[in-house]
């Protein structure tokens, strides 16, 4: 690093604070000047154990002097161990895994495109909903509903069509002889935190069922204990046909699955695949994780912890009249009443605790699925001397 220029080697995309980051423990994040910051951001929701987990510690250590990395096209012991692991705890029958959530979704795209032209006359369109967001590449760009990347990139991919969110009836009418699929995540993570209702979940199931249709839900912020269920789609008991997987998956580290239904794995050789996808490394990762977090004891925890921060929330906004708190289990969005979220994770941040805002008027809240009770009191305490000090 140069003196003084954080960034001179840096591409500029973001805005970043002033600090530069050198160590982690479980809800902390601690600069280089020593500084301790509580953190409910966890990497947008990608750190489920917290910084430096001695899980994920152990595993990548043990796994770094067995075997890193083999090759896409050879089998090894723990790419087939996690891809067992997932079949075992979801409603999916096979998995293909990438580097990130963009690819997951990417490679759901392209599968239902192969589903369509086997199964559907060539079928392509996947209804998407507005404000989704599915990941940066060109594709999952387009299949996101972000207005303001609406003029970037042009000419982004063809064949995606945007409905509402929450609108059964739009997606009919949306549907016709080109529709292969509907895309959707049953909580709007970037939108800020708008949870599908389950009425919505399962009438999309019950549509795309009767047209002949695939179901993909994006899972990749919601999946893996998040919502306090192994996934989203549990609380509204349906199964999607594909499903991806991300962020918590790998626990910090970058791992991402596209699942599938047998019938819907239609891939023939050569059509799909990657450089790093399934890296003994990564996937002996995606293990640890796992055999934490799908034990029941530990999805009731994130689940009660879920209920008490939600509890806190709600209390701290009724008494400074304050909007809505909604989400499911650790992730939690607080609409605000003015559009000063921003000014909110800014003094957040002076006094030590990371918060991130999705939207002018929205807070989200992803701690990581173990965070102690005593952390959340902290955080909240923090949050309102911020509030009451705006
Ligand atoms: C984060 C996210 C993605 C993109 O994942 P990357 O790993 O950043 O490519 C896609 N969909 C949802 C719902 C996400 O939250």
């Amino acid at each position: 690093m140069k003196s003084g220029i954080f960034d001179q080697s840096l591409m500029k995309i973001t805005d970043r604070p002033p600090v530069i980051f050198v160590r982690g423990e479980g809800s902390w994040l601690i600069d280089q000047d020593g500084n301790r910051f509580l953190d409910f951001i966890q990497g947008w929701a990608v750190n489920c154990l917290g910084h430096c987990p001695p899980e994920i510690v152990g595993a990548i250590t043990a796994q770094a002097q067995t075997l890193i990395n083999a090759s896409p096209a050879f089998y090894t012991d723990r790419m087939l161990e996690l891809a067992d692991k997932i079949v075992d705890c979801s409603c999916i029958d096979r998995v293909f895994f990438t580097n990130s959530g963009a690819e997951a979704n990417e490679g759901a795209i392209k599968l239902a495109r192969k589903w369509g032209s086997l199964h559907r006359e060539g079928a392509f369109e996947i209804i998407t909903t507005e404000n989704a967001f599915h990941g940066r590449t060109l594709a999952t760009m387009s299949a996101s509903g972000k207005p303001q990347w609406e003029p970037l990139f042009e000419p982004k991919g063809a064949g995606f069509v945007k409905v509402p969110f929450n609108d059964l009836d739009a997606i009919e009418r949306a549907i016709s002889s080109r529709t292969v699929a509907i895309m959707l995540e049953p909580i709007q993570g970037e939108a800020g935190v708008v949870p599908a209702s389950r009425n919505f979940l399962s009438g999309v199931r019950e549509l795309s069922q009767r047209m002949g249709i695939l179901l993909i839900l994006d899972e990749i912020q919601t999946g893996i204990g998040r919502t306090g269920k192994a996934f989203a789609y549990e609380h509204a008991g349906v199964e999607p046909d594909i499903l991806t997987l991300g962020k918590g998956l790998g626990g910090g580290v970058p791992l991402a699955a596209l699942g599938a239904k047998e019938s819907v794995c239609c891939f023939a050789p050569g059509e799909q695949g990657g450089t790093f996808n399934g890296n003994a490394l990564l996937t002996a990762v995606g293990s640890a994780v796992l055999d934490t977090v799908m034990r029941p004891s530990f999805l009731n925890e994130v689940s009660k912890k879920g209920a008490l921060l939600k509890n806190c929330l709600s209390d701290l906004s009724r008494r400074l009249g304050e909007g809505e708190v909604r989400g499911e289990g650790l992730l939690i969005g607080w609409v605000l009443a003015r559009a000063d979220a921003g000014r909110v994770v800014q003094n957040a941040f002076k006094r030590g605790l990371l918060l991130n805002a999705p939207r002018p008027n929205i807070l989200r809240f992803m701690p990581a699925l173990n965070v102690s009770v005593e952390e959340i009191e902290r955080m909240m305490s923090i949050l309102e001397g911020v509030l009451v000090e705006i």
